[in-house]
């Protein structure tokens, strides 16, 4: 009998240990944050908004393929750091926000994450992953994807915001509709 109420005291140890050791991982990723913290974003409070959108709108004017442009902004000193405007046909992939992170990769001592794009159009997904991976966490436009599609671009019908909310590791905010209406007028009658 003392053997038996041993070797079953033995075989309920062995239980115990072996959910111990199934729910361990399982308590370690409940200690996990779930919640990236999140990014304070820089004070631009001081930026002209129409005023750096129309410097976007004049790169649109003087591009040489679509009418599209953007430009970089430092949200501290309110310096613009770049203008571009699309430049897909020398290379498919050189949309005008494209171009303008690239010019600015080029420069020394980048803060990325004071930087705000500015750009006549909703970026498209390409570029509004760039900007992500760019660090940028600030992006204004003028027209909407929506508006592009009705003048005949050919758009990937994925919205810039929907693109930032998949993009769980960062935060970036989306400002749609500034002086939409001029921004408009560049693309009106284009196709
Ligand atoms: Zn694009």
């Amino acid at each position: 009998m003392g053997i038996l109420t041993l070797i079953f005291a033995a075989i309920l140890l062995f239980i115990v240990l072996l959910n111990n050791a199934a729910a361990a991982p399982i308590r370690t990723m409940a200690m996990l944050p779930t919640v990236m913290p999140a990014q304070s974003p820089s004070n631009s409070s001081t930026l002209d908004h129409e005023q750096l959108m129309r410097h976007a709108i004049r790169e649109a004017r003087l591009s040489r393929n679509y009418p599209m442009g953007a430009v970089i902004v430092d949200s501290l000193t309110g310096k613009i750091l770049t203008g571009a405007a699309n430049d897909a046909h020398l290379d498919p992939t050189l949309h005008a926000e494209i171009v303008a992170i690239q010019k600015v990769a080029r420069k020394q001592n980048v803060y990325w994450k004071d930087l705000v794009l500015y750009s006549t159009v909703e970026p498209c997904p390409m570029c509004l992953s760039a900007i992500i991976w760019a660090g940028i966490p600030r992006v204004y436009f003028g027209s909407s994807m929506l508006f592009l599609q009705q003048q005949g671009f050919s758009q990937i019908d994925i919205r810039a915001a929907d693109i930032a909310a998949r993009a769980t590791f960062s935060t970036i905010e989306i400002h749609g509709g500034l002086l939409q209406k001029e921004c408009n007028a560049l693309l009106i009658g284009y196709k």
